[in-house]
């Protein structure tokens, strides 16, 4: 059972892509798109403020058990995101999912069993086995 928005969403950008009709346009404005992402990200921090990043090296004690390490490990994250930093990452986001459903398109591929297999995929490998 398929999810909906993501098939919709799919048959929409293939409609979309008209300007960046090539597979070689579509693949460059995906990374683009990405790198768009990691600059809203950056600008929260060193434009905006609202949030900061104090990175170190990671400690987890010798000893530590697997399930353990996820209470160690930090996101180097300080503060939130305001909601305007909020809105244009997800605005990049948005785009980042128009291109990856665009390649999708061109290649006859389906977004939704994608992220449907890739989530079965996970819940049978469960946490132990994502080492
Ligand atoms: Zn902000």
């Amino acid at each position: 059972m398929g999810n909906k928005n993501c098939q919709q969403f799919q048959s929409a950008v293939a409609e979309y892509l008209v300007r960046h009709r090539s597979v070689l346009d579509v693949i460059s404005k995906l990374q683009e798109s990405t790198a768009h992402v990691n600059r809203a990200i950056v600008n929260s921090v060193t434009a905006c403020g609202c949030l900061k990043i104090d990175a170190s090296k990671q400690l987890i004690p010798n000893d530590a058990t697997f399930l353990e390490m996820a209470s160690y490990m930090q996101t180097h994250l300080k503060g939130s995101l305001c909601p305007t930093c909020s809105e244009n990452i997800q605005e990049e986001i948005g785009d980042t999912l128009f291109y990856l459903a665009g390649i999708c398109a061109l290649l006859e591929l389906d977004l939704d069993k994608i992220i449907c297999k890739e989530n079965e995929r996970l819940e049978t490998l469960g946490i132990y086995n994502l080492t």
